[in-house]
């Protein structure tokens, strides 16, 4: 039997299913699991919220029409400061791939100190890391997951790691999820190329070769289960006016999985009242916030030329703050030169001039969800003392390594701060500067529903299961029980592929 997608969004009436298994939410670790379900012989069926795209099409979109029919509210979603805290603008991908056709490609393995945490002090022996070694092997091969050669670093990445070679940070060449990649940096918009594996390129086709039936704009709202027994799901078709909430989906399976990412998830469980017991489910929330440093130099650095994140320097790990290289969009790296009107026309210019790196942090858990009357989540982040004290550590660093490499001035993600030269940045105190001033985004949410070994502190077993309720499964970024320290795809997938392993018994 072979599979398809189908796109809802021009459905008249309601959506009626049956399958064995029903997994929500087509990202990163949905896909995975709908997968090796099915090449075990499962009848899956995936419900995506989002619209399903083909690389073809969003080769033609401008990074503005992109954030508007791929990203989750438009990318403008918050988790609100609080007790001095930055806000963090979250993004997050919303169509059949998820977040997965946003990234930048970058792979690394949970750390091996991350995951003998997780093994000897949370109890989580599975996870220990010579057991979770196959499992990452696997689905590295499953990517194409292989080394950025240096050829393909972008002038912004040279720059950047000659200046950290000046001041004894050291770089490492980035593994990515590419095949093919021909370096012109769009990665965050969907790869026009189909080089990068997301999950549509690299997992969907295997799927539907095995009969996984994919439904678009399709929200789950909640579970339905009979005594201690799930029994399916239920939502609306996104087929009203304007893609709204129209007709009623229900489907039902014998066994459910919610992987709708660590934003979405919890959401589902709330309204299904399950996965309070424990007074877990939407907290200990992780963000990686991170922070980008612009560096103006007086040669061209065009930085959109090249592979868009090829570098990173974990010479600041034993301080939980984790370097990659990165670039954003020309218009974006334009609204943050100064000035308005005229005088910001004349800064525009400079785009081409301009080098970009990032940091995130290794955060505590910290963040929460929220959903007043069964809807949000409205979302909180206060971040701990020793997070705010790595911040100026980690602008710090970056703006002296684009110093030691020849910039002219820099640009801090602290709001109202102009560009600095060397001497007006010596004369900063960067941990004066107020928490809430820092301009701090997030692409990894994780740890919303976590697993651990009891009920009492955890939504979910080792496995993924749901406590005290058969047959329902939690398997994306909300059950990381604690935040990697780096970008989380690769890691979201391995667990996701351990918990589909262990539904087959195969572990
Ligand atoms: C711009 C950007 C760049 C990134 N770059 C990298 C990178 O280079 N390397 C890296 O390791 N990580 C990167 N990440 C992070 C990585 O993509 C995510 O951590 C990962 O995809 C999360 O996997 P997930 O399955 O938990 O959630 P997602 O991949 O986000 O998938 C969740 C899916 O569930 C759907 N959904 C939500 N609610 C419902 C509902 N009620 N009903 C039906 N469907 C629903 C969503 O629409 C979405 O498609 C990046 C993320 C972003 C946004
Ligand atoms: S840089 Fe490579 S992976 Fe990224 S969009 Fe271009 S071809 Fe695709």
């Amino acid at each position: 039997m072979t599979g398809a997608v189908h796109s809802e969004r021009e459905r008249t009436g309601p959506l009626r299913i049956d399958c064995h298994t029903v997994v929500v939410g087509s990202g990163a670790a949905g896909m995975v699991v709908a997968t090796e379900l099915a090449e075990a012989g499962t009848d899956v069926v995936v419900l995506e919220e989002g619209p399903f795209v083909r690389p073809d099409e969003y080769a033609r979109w401008r990074p503005s029409e992109s954030l508007r029919h791929v990203w989750r509210d438009g990318s403008l979603t918050v988790a609100f400061g609080l007790g001095g805290s930055p806000s963090v603008n979250v993004m997050m991908g919303r169509a059949v791939g998820g977040s997965s056709l946003l990234t930048g490609g970058v792979c690394f393995r949970i750390p091996e100190s991350v995951l003998a945490h997780w093994s000897r002090e949370l109890g989580l022996s599975g996870y220990a890391p010579h057991g979770m070694e196959p499992v990452f092997e696997h689905v590295e091969r499953r990517l194409s997951v292989e080394e950025v050669p240096a050829s393909m670093r972008s002038r912004s990445t040279v720059l950047f790691a000659e200046g950290a070679a000046r001041i004894g940070l050291p770089m490492h060449p980035m593994r990515r999820n590419t095949v093919g990649c021909r370096g012109c940096g769009r990665c965050n918009f969907g790869c026009p190329h189909a080089a990068k594996t997301s999950v549509d390129v690299s997992y969907l086709p295997a799927a539907l070769a095995h009969g996984v039936r994919v439904h678009s704009h399709c929200r789950v709202e909640r579970v339905d289960f009979e005594g201690t027994r799930v029994r399916g799901v239920r939502g609306r078709l996104l087929n009203g006016p304007c893609g709204r909430p129209g007709d009623l989906l229900v489907v039902r399976a014998a066994r459910v999985v919610l992987a709708a990412g660590a934003w979405c998830t919890p959401g589902i469980l709330y309204r299904s009242g399950l996965g309070r017991r424990g007074g877990a489910l939407g907290r200990y929330m992780t963000l990686h916030p991170a922070f980008r440093v612009f560096g103006l130099f007086d040669e061209p650095v065009r930085g959109w030329q090249g592979a868009l994140q090829s570098a990173y320097s974990d010479g600041l790990e034993h301080e939980g703050i984790t370097l990659t290289s990165l670039f954003v969009p020309p218009g974006i790296v334009a609204a943050a030169l100064p000035g308005i009107g005229p005088a910001h026309a004349r800064h525009v210019p400079d785009v081409e001039r301009v080098a970009v790196f990032g940091g995130l942090i290794h955060d505590d858990p910290v963040g929460r969800l929220y959903h007043p009357f069964g809807r949000g989540p409205i979302a909180t982040y206060r971040m701990s003392a020793r997070d705010r004290a790595r911040v100026p550590l980690l602008l710090d660093t970056m703006a002296r390594a684009f110093f030691a490499a020849g910039a002219r001035k820099v640009f801090l993600p602290v709001l109202g701060l102009p560009g600095v030269d060397a001497d007006a940045f010596g004369r900063l105190e960067l941990h004066r500067i107020p928490a809430r001033r820092w301009e701090c985004a997030s692409q990894h949410p994780l740890g919303s529903a976590q697993m651990g070994t009891s009920p009492t502190h955890a939504v979910v077993d080792p496995d993924g299961k749901v406590w005290d309720v058969e047959g329902l499964y939690v398997a994306c970024g909300s059950v990381m029980p604690t935040s990697l320290g780096v970008n989380p795809q690769l890691g979201i997938m391995a667990v996701a592929t351990r918990i589909a392993w262990r539904m087959l018994g195969r572990l």
